[in-house]
């Protein structure tokens, strides 16, 4: 039947890891917002807007067309038909894209794909920072992942082979803009069960939630 699981949270926490690997264990689609935003993000820079004009950043979400993939063991993103996955994890993309996530324009239209894709889905994991607030506040299980500031430097650090003390800064910066912009904010939703995967292993906190789905 349907199922759809909200997992929400600040960079590094997690999350991608996690929610990937919870739709396979639940044989659903996975749905990583954040991809979105980013694919947005490369598009403006591409096009030599300044992420900072809301109004031009606004007509290039408008422009593009985006296609995303939604099996969890092959994510895909592509804009106009152009895969950008690489290029969105770089640190062009990286340090541009609180500042588009910022546009309300631009929520708008992602948040509307978003919710036209989890309901075609039926089952989905979408991870972001406003999923169980903003686009499906009826799921099924809300999740908030949250790890201390060091270790989630240190994972995000690993990921990307930057030195820990730059992606603890970097992510420091995004984290303050995310969850100070006036437009949905990253935010915990009331009724989100809170997880610090601090000293957890991945196995740890993907079975903790599959325990939250069947209980
Ligand atoms: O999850 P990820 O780090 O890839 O997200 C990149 C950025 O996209 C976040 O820092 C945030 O600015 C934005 N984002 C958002 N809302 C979401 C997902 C991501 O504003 N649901």
């Amino acid at each position: 039947g349907r199922c759809v699981v909200a997992v929400d949270g600040p960079s590094g926490s997690g999350k991608s890891t996690v929610s990937r690997r919870l739709a396979t264990a639940l044989d659903a689609q996975y749905l990583d917002t954040g991809a979105m935003y980013r694919a947005v993000t490369w598009a403006v820079l591409q096009s030599g807007v300044e992420p900072h004009d809301s109004d031009a950043v606004a007509k290039v979400a408008g422009e593009v067309q985006l296609e995303i993939g939604t099996d969890p063991s092959a994510p895909h993103i592509s804009v106009d038909g152009t895969a950008v996955d690489g290029p969105i994890r770089g640190p062009e993309v990286t340090g541009a894209v609180s500042a588009v996530a910022a546009v309300p324009w631009v929520r708008q239209l992602l948040v509307a794909q978003q919710r036209k894709l989890i309901a075609e889905a039926g089952r989905m994991v979408v991870e972001g920072r406003d999923i169980g607030t903003v686009v499906a506040p009826d799921a099924d299980l809300k999740v908030y992942l949250t790890a201390s500031a060091d270790a989630r430097a240190r994972r995000r650090s690993a990921e990307d082979a930057t030195d820990v003390a730059a992606t603890a800064a970097d992510l420091h910066r995004r984290d303050q803009l995310d969850s100070t912009r006036a437009t949905d904010p990253l935010q915990q939703a009331d009724d989100a069960v809170v997880l610090d995967t601090t000293g957890l292993g991945i196995d740890e906190v993907v079975s903790r939630l599959r325990a939250l789905l069947d209980g």
